[in-house]
Order: C-alpha cells, then structure tokens, then sequence
C-alpha cells in the first residue's frame, strides 16, 4: 500500500473475495500484507472503473485508489473507499473453489501457494529459515556447502536415490555430515541448511522424499554439548515465530500462549531404556528393548510431555556405522533425538562421532557397502581427529510443529513424496 496524500491511498494486489449488489461492489483485495475490504460505489469513481468491478473475477490483478475508512463490520477493521479501478488481468474462471480434495489442490498447487493458510505457512518458514543462520552465525559458526551428488549412503542404503552421473552412477545428498565432518578440522563450527533426498518408502504424514536439513557439526563437542545446542536452536527458532508472526500463527489456528511457554521451558534428557519403561509401564505396550521406536509409540510417550523431549542412547544395533558406543553403556549408542509434542515426532536427530575405524568398517560390510567408497572418510580418524559431533534438524518437521499442520506436504511450497513429484 502506498499512501499519496493524507487522504488517498494507492493499493496493488489480487481479488481475494468479491460480490456486487446494484449499484455496489465489495471486493476483499490481498497483497504479501494481508487483506482489506475495498468498497466501489457506482459514482465515486467511472463508470468504466466501476464496470470493470463488476466484471472482475476472484485472482484478476487490481491497482486501486481510495481512502482508507475505520469500518467495525469490514474484516481487519478497515475499509477502503474506492475512487479509481484498474484491472491488470482480467483473471479467467478459478479453478479452485471450497471443499476441494487434498489431492486436487496438490495438483493446483502452483496455484493453492496464494492461499491465506499457505501465505501464511510460508512466512513462518521464512522466519525458520532466518532464524537458523542468525542462530549460528551469531555463535561463531561458519556456513559450510557439502556436494548434492555424492558417492556414498549415510543414513543406509534402502533410501538413496540413484543419478545417472554421465555413464556412471551416484547418490543425491542423504545428509551432509560426512563432509561436514572432514570440514571440522579446519572451520571447528560449522552450519548448513540444505536439500536433501531420501527415497521413503513409507507413506507417512511426516517423510518427504525432498526436504530440508539444518545440520551442524562441531569439533571438540561431545553428545551432551549439541544437545545443549540443539535445545537453544529450537527455543532460539520458536521465540522469533512468536516475535514476528502472531498474525500467521493466528490463521493457522496455533496457541501462541503454548508455544510461548514452550520457547520458555526447559526440555527434559530420558533415556531409550526410560522410554521403554513409560511406555511399557504407563502405556500399557509392549515394546522390546532393541526395536526402534515407531510413529506409534512416539506418540504415545508424548502423552506424558508438554514440551520436547531428548531421547539418548539408542540400541546401538539399530543406528548407522557412525554413531559410536556409549562406555558407561556398550549396548547403546552415544545418540539422541528430539521428539515434539502432540505427535510432530522426531524434529532432530544427532550424535557423537566414532573414532573405530574397525568397528565401521564391520557395520558398513554388513550392509552390503563397498568401503573403498568410506576410505576418505577414513583418512579423517588418522590425521589429527578430534572428538566431535553434530546434529541434523528438519525443517519441514519444525515447520509443521509450528504451523499446527496435519501433513507435512503443506510445511514446503512444492512437495515431493512417493507418489508425487509434480507440478
Ligand atoms: P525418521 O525416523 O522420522 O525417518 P530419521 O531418523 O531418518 O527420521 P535423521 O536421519 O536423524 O532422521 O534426520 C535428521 C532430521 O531430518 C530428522 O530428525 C527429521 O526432522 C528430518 N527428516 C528425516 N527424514 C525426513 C523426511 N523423509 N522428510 C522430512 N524430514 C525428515
Ligand atoms: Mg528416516
């Protein structure tokens, strides 16, 4: 919105709502800002203006010119008194209407994107994303890019997803922490936030086959220090949505007073083997020591949490070549996730890095890798190796916790599953 003297103002955007009656037309206009009612009253302003407003259908794109009135009954509080109409482009029919399937709308999605809810969803991303590199670069970390196309799994090889690579074949980008690892022992502290591919095969509301990772790694850090870190990141994250998008956070239908009083509280540390227990003993299930925890019972123990929670030490079995043994307790890993509340499951997954080179070697064979593929990876244990650690957040999870989504698929503009990869 412009404002062209005290009085008049000059406002560009798109038909959100309108409807004419007689001699009257009320258009709903909305631009990045909002909404406002603008009120065209044949006489204020041509008679070919106030045509064109009459003809004008839902998306066409205006300019107006007008004053702005305090009106109690208009949405937002304002109205604007129309005194020149312009069309831009007279918007054909839209295609979308109320009540449309989840599936119709992912196939308009390049037009669904103007919707309030998405508008609105995208704003608080924006501020995610921010907040992410202020969090970091505010810490002394550095920014550091790992290759997309890479030779080599990390996360396991059932969710890789091949490119032809001229007439060989490589990988795109699971995560970018094994290069992130031969970074620490220059940089030290280190950040990304960046694409990342996993071929999941599973349809959950929560597993996008494209999404994006913030990841940080850090020399000398041990398990409990980038916990600490991740704790502060999301706090960090979730007092800036607050700062910034109240009016979003509204829309979507979140309770701000919860998330404040989350950005305030501390987040406790359970073990795997306490989790177990709740669920065994609080939930009445019936979970083996040594299966991964599912959707299900994650959910479950987060009956017993208002805020997020850090799960530590993982049966070591089940966690990739990376992650290292506990001593205090050689079964399980030196490993955690976070898990949010009210079932948005794991937002962050991290840990500390092993050192035995022999002991990764034997995880990879058994599953099937080529370790010429990890030799460089090797070379980082035998030239000055430090401890270190580090953590991956998902942005999507954090967007959807945030947003109060059901699905995932509506935390990203153009998302990417198993049975979708258009427009
Ligand atoms: P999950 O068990 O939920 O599949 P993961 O253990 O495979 O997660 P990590 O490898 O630890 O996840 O990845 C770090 C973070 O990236 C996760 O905590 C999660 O927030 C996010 N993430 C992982 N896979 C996906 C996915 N397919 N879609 C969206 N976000 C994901
Ligand atoms: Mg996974």
């Amino acid at each position: 919105m412009k404002k062209k003297n005290e009085n008049t103002v000059n406002i560009r955007g798109w038909i959100y709502r309108t409807r004419s009656s007689g001699n009257i037309v009320f258009v709903i206009i909305r631009d990045a800002t909002g909404i406002l009612q603008a009120t065209i009253k044949k006489g204020n302003l041509s008679d070919k203006d106030f045509e064109d407003a009459k003809k004008a259908l839902v998306e066409s794109s205006i300019e107006l010119e007008g004053c702005v009135k305090e009106d109690k009954r208009a949405p937002g509080g304002y109205e604007l008194q129309v005194t020149r109409f312009k069309v831009i482009q007279f918007a054909e029919p839209f295609p979308i209407v109320e009540d449309q399937s989840p599936e119709f709308l992912l196939d308009q999605r390049h037009l669904w994107i103007r919707s309030q809810k998405l508008t609105s969803v995208l704003k608080v991303r924006s501020t995610v994303v921010g907040a992410i590199h202020n969090f970091f670069r505010e810490r002394g970390y550095f920014e550091f890019d790992a290759p997309i196309l890479q030779p080599n799994q990390c996360e396991g090889g059932s969710t890789l997803f091949k490119v032809k690579y001229y007439d060989k074949i490589t990988y795109l980008a699971q995560t970018w922490q094994l290069y992130a690892e031969a970074a620490v022992f220059s940089l030290e502290k280190i950040y990304n936030m960046g694409p990342t591919f996993r071929a999941e095969k599973s349809k959950t509301s929560r597993h996008l086959s494209e999404f994006w990772m913030a990841e940080m790694e850090a020399a000398w850090m041990d398990l409990h220090d980038v916990i600490e870190v991740a704790k502060e990141e999301v706090k960090f994250i979730l007092n800036d949505v607050i700062k910034n998008n109240i009016y979003d956070l509204n829309i979507l239908g979140q309770d701000i007073k919860k998330l404040k009083y989350i950005a305030n509280s501390n987040f406790p540390n359970i073990t795997y083997t306490k989790a177990i227990e709740i669920l065994n003993e609080k939930e009445n299930m019936q979970v083996e020591w040594g299966k991964d925890l599912r959707t299900i019972e994650e959910n479950k123990l987060m009956n017993h949490f208002d805020t997020p929670v850090v799960i530590t030490n993982y049966p070591k079995e089940i966690m990739a070549f990376y992650k290292p043994k506990d001593p205090k307790n050689p079964k399980t890993a030196l490993c955690f996730d976070m898990i949010a509340p009210k079932g948005y499951g794991e937002i962050v997954g991290g840990s500390q890095r092993s050192d035995d080179i022999q002991y990764m070697k034997k995880r990879l064979k058994e599953t099937g890798e080529s370790i010429e593929n990890y030799n460089w990876y090797f070379d980082l244990r035998k030239y000055g190796s430090v401890p270190h650690s580090g953590y991956g957040l998902g942005v999507e999870r954090l967007v959807s916790w945030i947003c109060n989504l059901e699905n995932i698929k509506d935390a990203i503009p153009f998302p990417r599953t198993m049975l979708r990869f258009r427009p």
